[in-house]
């Protein structure tokens, strides 16, 4: 049995953070966390109770109601992934919108949203034995990570993954609208104030706009090896 170790996957928006998070996990026995999706579960409770719109943004509202929010994740065996849950109902199809994708960075901003998830995943991965993706792991959820990872690739690729997928499930959505969304969701990330994201100094950058997934997978299980074994 190898060590049970931390690893920080971070990078912008439709990197194939998740997909690479998925296989190490599986692979690793290590349990996975998209930080993202408890991001969406806020911003789907702040569009269900009004606090933003289209125009609009009640942070003080949200704050008040954060004590009310529970998150929690239950593995789907046949997903073959734990799916999100928000006040114990399942939201996992809801998050995963253009209209949640929308609102989600401007809910990332608030300070009081970000201290409650962050002490929420760092309790998860207190035991080590995890794969965590999203856009602070490896700068502030868990600076002393034993392996972190960057993923970039451009955003034409990025758009054009995020199009299909959300085309293959049947959602109405223009290849246009997704490449705005997916550069404006990286510059509000990466300029926000509280936690923006940046690559940790000690992580190891992947650009994948031409490289496939397994070929990826292989690189990054090579630098896990070497840790754990
Ligand atoms: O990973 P995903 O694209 O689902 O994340 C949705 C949004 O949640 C990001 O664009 C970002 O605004 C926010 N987020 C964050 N910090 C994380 C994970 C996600 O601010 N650790």
């Amino acid at each position: 049995m190898g060590k049970k170790i931390t690893i920080a996957i971070d990078g912008f928006s439709s990197t194939g953070k998740s997909t690479i998070a998925k296989l190490v996990a599986k692979k690793y026995n290590f349990i996975y966390v998209d930080t993202g999706a408890m991001y969406r579960a806020v911003a789907l409770f702040a569009m269900e109770h009004n606090f933003i719109g289209e125009d609009f943004i009640d942070k003080a509202g949200l704050i008040t109601k954060l004590k009310d929010i529970t998150l929690s994740f239950h593995f789907n065996k046949e997903a073959g992934f734990a799916e999100m849950f928000l006040n114990q109902r399942n939201i996992e199809k809801e998050i995963r919108t253009l209209e949640v994708s929308q609102y989600v960075s401007r809910i990332a901003t608030i300070s009081e949203v970000r201290r409650k998830l962050v002490s929420e995943q760092q309790e998860m991965g207190k035991l080590g034995g995890i794969v965590m993706d999203g856009r602070d792991i490896g700068t502030v959820v868990f600076p002393e990570a034993d392996l972190k990872l960057f993923m970039t690739a451009s955003a034409d690729k990025r758009a054009t993954r995020r199009y299909k997928e959300l085309i293959e499930k049947g959602d109405n959505v223009s290849y246009e609208d997704i490449l705005f969304n997916v550069q404006e969701r990286d510059r509000i990330d990466s300029t926000r104030e509280d936690s923006p994201l940046v690559m940790a100094d000690d992580a190891i950058e992947f650009d994948n706009s031409d490289m496939g997934i397994t070929a990826q997978f292989n690189q990054i299980c090579v630098l896990i090896d070497a840790i754990i074994l």
